[in-house]
């Protein structure tokens, strides 16, 4: 039986990209030796798009449109198109025409022979802003550092996910997700693609920075505990720091009777033991973290563990 590959594509007001990608996208797939059918999850766009998508896919019965009520942002929209396809594998791409259509066959090579998960890599990225460019260079730094996950630099979200990790993606309950994260964490066996993204025609990209920033701050909480446990260290340190201090204050004052003449004025005494309670305070904060850590983990839900392939059951 020949195989159904999914396409899925995320729009956000797109609609003059729209019918480029359609016409490009079909140009690719139906040279190809599979059926597809390809979804469009509208993300409350404000302009033109819905209309748009209805045309196309009045023309052409393989077109699927979700449309939100309001905008949800890509990774929760690449979330809906993963529960409603049907695909043995889905091939993620971005509408803006970004992620060229072209590659589609290397793809589905690479799939083929035995990749499960198929990752699009950014390999030149002159067109960022130098904010952009420097803020997603720390941000891998940290992130590889801080979870448990390795994430590639510049990996896009032009992928191909078979069937199996499109189940195992399924039963992630948590709502603050990261797409590329949760993907990443699934583990599977992964091939790489490289090109280089075309300049976005028209308009601009609706990731500002805020909403980068803020997707940043999230995925270093939805990956890693770390930001909680800072606090609970730092605590640690001062105490420790303010503890030494106090002793030698004491001890030279009080007990040997200040032999160096240092006189330590009554200020200064009470602005170390103050430190040295702020310091147990923030050790109590992370002992705490610790336990909310416990339940984030409980809470979030994720699977504890994911299985490729059963046999004989
Ligand atoms: N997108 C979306 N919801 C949003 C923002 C973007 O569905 O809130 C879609 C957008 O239509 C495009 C893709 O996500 O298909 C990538 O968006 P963009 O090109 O702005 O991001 P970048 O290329 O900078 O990663
Ligand atoms: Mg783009």
């Amino acid at each position: 039986m020949e195989k159904l590959i999914s396409y899925l594509i995320p729009v956000y007001n797109e609609e003059k990209n729209i019918p480029l990608l359609y016409d490009n996208l079909k140009k690719t797939v139906s040279g190809l030796d599979f059926d597809h059918e390809i979804i469009f999850v509208n993300d409350g766009s404000q302009d033109n798009s819905n209309q748009e998508l209805t045309n196309i896919s009045r023309q052409d019965e393989k077109i699927k449109i979700i449309e939100f009520s309001r905008n949800f942002g890509k990774e929760i929209a690449l979330t809906a198109g993963l529960h409603h396809c049907h695909g043995d594998a889905c091939i993620l791409l971005d509408a803006d025409l970004q992620h060229p259509p072209e590659l589609i066959p290397q793809f589905l090579d690479k799939w083929q022979n035995g990749a499960e998960i198929v990752i699009g890599i950014r390999d030149n990225n002159n067109q960022k802003t130098f904010i952009k460019k420097t803020g997603s260079y720390f941000f891998y730094k940290i992130i590889n550092k801080i979870s448990e996950t390795q994430i590639i630099p510049d990996s896009t979200d032009y992928r191909l996910l078979d069937r199996v990790v499109i189940s195992e993606f399924c039963r992630f309950t948590e709502r603050n997700r990261i797409f590329r994260g949760l993907i990443d964490w699934l583990g599977f066996k992964r091939d790489y693609i490289y090109f280089s993204p075309p300049e976005r025609i028209n308009s601009k990209p609706s990731y500002s920075l805020l909403k980068l920033i803020k997707l940043a701050l999230s995925s270093f909480i939805s990956l890693s505990l770390m930001p909680l446990k800072i606090a609970g260290y730092l605590g640690i340190l001062i105490t420790l720091i303010a503890g030494m201090i106090g002793s030698f204050i004491l001890a030279e004052k009080y007990i040997l009777n200040d032999p160096w003449q240092m006189n330590f004025s009554g200020s200064a005494i009470l602005a170390v033991i103050t430190l040295f309670l702020v310091g147990i305070i923030l050790s109590c904060l992370g002992l705490i973290a610790l336990y909310i850590a416990h339940i984030h983990c409980e809470v979030i839900n994720r699977p504890i563990y994911v299985i490729r392939r059963k046999e004989n059951f």
